[in-house]
C-alpha cells in the first residue's frame, strides 16, 4: 500500500520548496494541491467569472477539465483543458483569486477525487490546507508547517523579486495576512492543524534545516 504524508500550513511557510526537496530525497511524489485551486481561479478569470459561490462557477466546473501530470524531471504539471498552465498560475493575482475561489464548497468537492486518486497510486507528500483534515485524514504522517507572517512574507518577496516581478514587501505581507484570514475563516475545510499532526515551525530555520527536519519527522513516523 502507498504511503501518504499530509503537509498543511499557511501560505508562504515554504511548504512547496521544502516538500519538493524532501520528496526527491525520499523518492516520493510531491503533489501541490494549491496549483489546482489556482487553475480553477485562472479559468474563472479567463471567463470573467467572480470567485464567489454562483451558478456561473458551477457551470464553469462542468465545462473544464483539470489534470495533474509529471514531467521528465518529476515536476508537477497542471493542465487546464489540456493546456499546461503551471507558469501562468504563479502570479500574486492568481494567489488571491485561488484563495477566494477555494472557499466555495463545490470547488473543493470538485477537486477531492483527483487529490485522493493521486495518493492511491503513489507514495506522496501532498501539500495543501486541508490534506490532513479532509483529503487524506488517514495519512500515515500529518505535518503542520508554519512560520511567522513576517518570515513568510519576506521569503515570498525574495522569491518573486528573483523571478523579476515588480512587488513590494508591504503588499506581500498584507496579502499573506489576508490569505491567512481567508483560509482560516472559511466554513468549508478551514485551515487548521489536523488531529494528531506534528507541528513544525520554520521561522528560525533556513531552507536546508527545514528540509532535514521534515525528512526526519517523516522517517520517524513511517
Ligand atoms: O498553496 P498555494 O498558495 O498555492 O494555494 C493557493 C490558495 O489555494 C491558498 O491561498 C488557499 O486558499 C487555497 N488552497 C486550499 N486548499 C488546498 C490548497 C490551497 O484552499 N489544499
Amino acid at each position: 500500500m502507498s504511503i501518504a504524508v499530509a503537509l498543511d500550513g499557511p501560505a508562504g511557510a515554504g511548504k512547496s520548496s521544502i516538500a519538493k526537496r524532501a520528496a526527491k530525497e525520499l523518492d516520493f511524489i510531491y503533489v501541490d494541491t494549491g496549483a489546482l485551486y489556482r487553475t480553477i481561479g485562472l479559468a474563472a478569470t479567463r471567463n470573467n467569472i467572480e470567485p464567489v459561490e454562483s451558478p456561473e462557477v458551477e457551470a464553469l466546473l462542468e465545462n473544464i477539465t483539470v489534470d495533474l501530470t509529471f514531467n521528465e524531471n518529476g515536476e508537477q504539471v497542471v493542465l487546464l483543458n489540456g493546456e499546461d498552465v503551471s507558469g501562468l498560475i504563479r502570479t500574486p493575482q492568481a494567489s488571491m483569486t485561488a484563495s477566494k475561489i477555494s472557499a466555495i464548497p463545490i470547488v473543493r468537492a470538485y477537486l477531492l477525487d483527483l487529490q485522493r486518486n493521486m495518493a492511491k497510486s503513489h507514495n506522496v507528500i501532498m501539500d495543501g490546507r486541508d490534506i490532513g483534515t479532509v483529503v487524506l485524514p488517514d495519512a500515515k504522517v500529518k505535518i503542520f508547517l508554519t512560520a511567522s507572517p513576517e518570515a513568510r512574507a519576506e521569503r515570498r518577496y525574495k522569491e518573486l523579486i528573483e523571478k523579476g516581478m515588480d512587488v513590494n514587501y508591504k503588499d506581500i505581507l498584507e496579502d499573506v495576512i489576508q490569505r491567512d484570514y481567508n483560509d482560516t475563516h472559511r466554513e468549508t475545510a478551514p485551515l487548521k492543524p489536523a488531529e494528531g499532526c506534528i507541528m513544525v515551525d520554520t521561522t528560525e530555520l533556513d531552507f536546508l534545516q527545514s528540509v532535514e527536519k521534515i525528512i526526519s519527522v517523516i522517517k520517524e513516523n513511517i
